[in-house]
Order: structure tokens, then C-alpha cells, then sequence
């Protein structure tokens, strides 16, 4: 049956195809696009276990992106799941101290945003055709440090696309920012913004929703398009590994079919852990979804006061990815939270946008309490749980992982049942972090290049081919902008 998307700001529900949302990214009125309704998966749990990635993949994205042909979904599967990864499991579930990470980092820029950006390029082109639209393609894409990277080298050379990425310029970390400006194909553009991501963020989505300037690009030939997690190409690809370490679980006969499990998940933007909850909803038996944040924990106090309020000090902490106040994807969940309430939703998000904060209903509060948890991990509490599993176990996790393991701890002793810890970078993407917390180094003393060598030496493993070419290649140099540049930046880009 036919999956059709509208916009969570929409009275009237229109309808698009997947094909036309993955194209479109954003919604014209400035809401996100959701599936008009969630299918449930229509094969047995036990029939996981012996799937490889690929083919659940397809399993559940054909779910959802019914325009698509078996064929074409097939192809854009075949190209981003290869040998782009470092493990042929994909995304392989490894048991240390006590609990199940979910290594989502084994893709071309060790971090879990792989797995939907090496996949989203060949959704997109396959859109563009399947549209009949002759435009070329503009990524344009804020991050906060992995999307950046991630995106880049998944649109790197795919014909017909440009993507500009702008990042907070002192918002990412040393190797992080590296690894962008060493990204080298010429249809790849980076600049550094003198903001936060918030900023970053917003403007990004300013310019989707400014007609004008859209115009002006179409008469230049070129159709935006967006690479951030408010896209449901972004979105879908993440729902298949919350099925795959349920696959993996049964396989080790850890579990048996049907038992629930927990994950626990570091959020920023809430796409991740929104695709675990979508999981949940098709039929995977979760029973909680914990959203681990860092310092910037406005969601933690959003899932316990009821009140989002990003009206609050920013801090720059040492799991970047995650120092953000407004998550997007969040106004999906509140749309479901108001029973598919368009007028609702949108009000919610115009309170957010005039005030910086607003109140869900007892009726909603008590609905995200039925599929999440939430928690925090401050920078010291971060620290030592690196520590603490590298004590257990000799395997470092990285910041954005302790955070999401420190959360975990809490629940673990509990409620008895399997816990998964989404485990979203290498800790090669932030040597200085790790290695302050499992030597007595002091941060600060420490120089990036210098850790990845020390902390090879110390986990004895080789470098991943990353990691290598960020070694080998000499970056460009950067370029920063004001907020207030980023259109005349991407005019001279297409130009
Ligand atoms: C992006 C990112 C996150 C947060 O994921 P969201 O989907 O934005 O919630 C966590 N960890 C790492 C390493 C990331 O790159």
C-alpha cells in the first residue's frame, strides 16, 4: 500500500510522494514531512537474525518509499552499503561492560551519519529522475560537525549535485574541521560560520523558506535540497539498525523473539532516536528509547518539565554533535504527540520561534513517557565513563557514546532487560577527549595529531583509512563568513 508524505504544519494534509519529499527536503510552509501512516514491518522478528544489512535494509525501506521501484531501491542499497564500510556487518553489535553498543561508525567518516549519507545521494539522484526534474541538484546542509563531513563524502562526485556545508567555526573539533577542508572534489564547498550551530541551523532553513532567493536559484538551474536529518532520506536508512541489533541479539541467541530491549541513544538534532522510535511503532519490541544529551540538556528537561525552553546558556562541550538547543526533528514527535495535529504542532513551533520556548499538554507529556526516557551526562560524568569502560573492557568509547553509556547505567540496573548503547563515532574523531580520560594527560596539553598516534599506541588497533588520508592530505584553507553572507556565498558557489 501507497505511503504518502505531508508536512506537520499542514490543515490540509497534502500529499506528496516520497520521491518529491526526499527531493523537497524541508516543507514550503517550514514544517517537516511525515508518512500519512507508519507502516508495520511484514516480516517475523525471527526472520532478523539471519538478514544481512542490505536486505533489511531493503525490507524496510521499501515500507516507506513506495514510489520506488524494488529495483531502484535495490541499486541505491547496493552502492552505499559496500565496501565504503570497514566491517562487512555494517553496523556490527559488540558486548562490553555490561551492555550492547551499536558500532554505527564503520562507514567513510566514522561516524554514524553514514549510514543515511552514503545512502541519501542515490535516493536523491534516483528522485531527481523518477521527477522528471532537469535542475540540478543544491545540497545546501548546516552541521555541527559529523553531518558536514558525512554528506560531503557522500555527494562527493555524484553528477548533477552541488553541496555546501556550513559549520560553526568554533564549534567542531581539530579533526572534525580537517576532515572537511580535506575533502577535495570539486563539487564540494565548505565554510565556517562566526555563530553556533543554532545560527548556522536557522539561517539554512531561512533560505529554504525564501522564495525569492529560490527562484533565483532556479532561473541558475538549480533546486535546493537538504542533507540534514529533516529529510526522510535522512530518516528511513536509520530505522534499519534499530531492527539489525535486535537481528544480532537473536543471532548470538542473546534474546528470544519478541522480548523487548532498550536503546539508549546521544541525541542532538533527534533524528536518530527518532527513527528508533518510528522502529518502535512498526513493530520492534522496545521498551524504552533513552535520550541521552550532554550539558545542553534541554531536552532532558523537556521530557520531565513538559516545557522545551531553549532560552539558556549554550555551552561547547566535547560531544559537539550533540550542543544543540533546537532539535528538529523533535516537532515530528510533537505532531504525534498532538494525534497528527497540524494546528497544533504549528502553534507549538511559532511559540518556539517567538519565544524561545513552549508547553506540551499533560495528554502529550503522557504519551512521550510511554516509549522514552531521558537523562544527561556533564562533561565530568562523560569523561568517566570513558574511563570506566576502558577500565572493564580496554575499548574506547568515544564522548558522544559515554554520554549515551553514563545514561544507560541508570536503567541497566532496573529493569533487567537487554540494553543497546548507539555507539555514533570512533573515538579516532576525538582523540584529545579520549585520551584526557584514559591517560593522565591533561587536556590541553594535548595536540590532536599527536593523540591519534598515542592513542592507536594504546588501543592497538590500526587507523581507520580516514583517518590515514586526513594524515596524508594537505587541508585548504578555510573560509569564515558572517551569518548574513551565506546567500552571496552560495550564488558565487553555482555561479
Ligand atoms: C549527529 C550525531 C549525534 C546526534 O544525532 P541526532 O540525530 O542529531 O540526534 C550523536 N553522535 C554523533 C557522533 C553524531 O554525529
Amino acid at each position: 500500500m501507497a505511503v504518502f508524505y505531508h508536512s506537520t504544519r499542514d490543515i490540509n494534509k497534502n500529499k506528496i510522494t516520497a520521491s518529491q519529499a526526499i527531493l523537497q527536503g524541508l516543507s514550503p510552509d517550514g514544517g517537516l514531512y511525515v508518512p500519512d501512516r507508519i507502516p508495520t514491518i511484514d516480516f517475523a522478528l525471527t526472520e532478523l537474525a539471519n538478514m544481512s544489512y542490505q536486505e533489511l535494509a531493503f525490507k524496510v525501506l521499501r515500507l516507506f518509499l513506495t514510489d520506488f521501484s524494488e529495483i531502484e531501491l535495490h541499486d541505491c542499497i547496493t552502492a552505499a552499503y559496500g565496501k565504503n564500510f570497514d566491517d562487512p556487518a555494517i553496523a556490527p553489535l559488540v558486548f562490553h561492560d555490561g551492555a550492547f553498543y551499536l558500532e554505527l561508525f564503520h562507514g567513510p567518516t566514522i561516524a554514524f551519519k553514514d549510514i543515511a549519507l552514503q545512502l541519501l545521494p542515490h535516493l536523491m539522484t534516483t528522485a531527481a529522475q523518477k521527477n522528471h526534474s532537469h535542475k540540478k541538484v543544491l545540497i545546501l546542509t548546516a552541521t555541527s560537525g559529523d553531518t558536514g563531513k558525512a554528506a560531503m563524502a557522500g555527494f562527493a562526485n555524484v553528477p548533477n549535485t552541488k553541496i555546501i556545508v556550513f559549520y560553526p567555526q568554533a564549534g567542531v573539533s581539530p579533526i572534525q574541521e580537517r576532515q572537511m577542508l580535506t575533502q577535495e572534489e570539486s563539487n564540494t564547498y565548505v565554510f565556517g560560520i562566526n555563530g553556533n550551530f543554532d545560527r548556522a541551523q536557522t539561517n539554512v532553513k531561512n533560505i529554504f523558506n525564501d522564495q525569492a532567493f529560490k527562484q533565483q536559484l532556479a532561473n541558475l538551474n538549480y533546486q535546493l535540497s537538504s542533507a540534514n536529518s529533516i529529510n526522510i532520506g535522512r530518516l528511513f536508512p536509520q530505522i534499519v539498525y534499530y531492527f539489525y541489533a535486535y537481528g544480532q541479539l537473536l543471532a548470538k541467541q542473546q534474546l528470544i523473539s519478541g522480548q523487548p530491549v532498550n536503546f539508549s541513544v546521544p541525541t542532538g538534532n533527534f533524528g536518530d532516536i527518532l527513527a528508533g522510535y518510528y522502529a518502535k511503532k512498526m513493530g520492534l519490541p522496545i521498551t524504552h528509547l533513552i535520550c541521552a544529551s550532554n550539558k545542553n540538556k534541554v531536552l532532558t528537561d523537556f521530557f520531565q518539565t513538559g516545557i522545551y525552553d531553549k532560552n539558556r546558556p549554550f555551552y561547547v562541550t566535547s560531544s559537539p554533535s550533540m550542543d544543540i538547543l533546537v532539535s528538529s526533528n523533535l516537532e515530528r514527535l510533537l505532531f504525534y504527540l498532538t494525534g497528527s495535529d497540524p494546528v497544533m504542532t504549528a502553534d507549538l513551533m511559532q511559540q518556539l520561534q517567538q519565544t524561545g520556548a513552549y508547553k506540551i499538554t499533560p495528554a502529550m507529556q503522557a504519551a512521550l513517557a510511554k516509549d522514552f526516557s531521558a537523562g544527561y551526562a556533564d562533561e565530568s560524568a562523560t569523561s568517566h565513563e570513558i574511563a570506566h569502560v576502558f577500565k572493564a573492557s580496554r575499548t574506547a568509547i568515544d564522548p558522544h557514546t559515554a554520554v549515551a553509556s553514563h545514561v544507560a547505567r541508570r536503567f541497566k540496573d532496573t529493569n533487567g532487560q537487554p540494553m543497546i548503547i548507539v555507539s555514533t563515532a570512533s573515538p579516532f574523531k576525538f582523540p584529545k577527549v579520549v585520551l584526557s580520560a584514559i591517560t593522565d594527560n591533561k587536556a590541553g596539553q594535548l595536540q590532536d595529531l599527536t593523540d591519534l598516534q598515542q592513542l592507536r599506541q594504546i588501543l592497538k588497533v590500526p587507523y581507520p583509512s580516514t583517518i590515514k588520508q586526513l594524515l596524508e592530505k594537505q587541508p585548504q584553507e578555510r573560509q569564515i563568513l558572517e551569518p548574513n553572507q551565506m546567500q552571496t556565498a552560495i550564488l558565487k558557489v553555482i555561479d
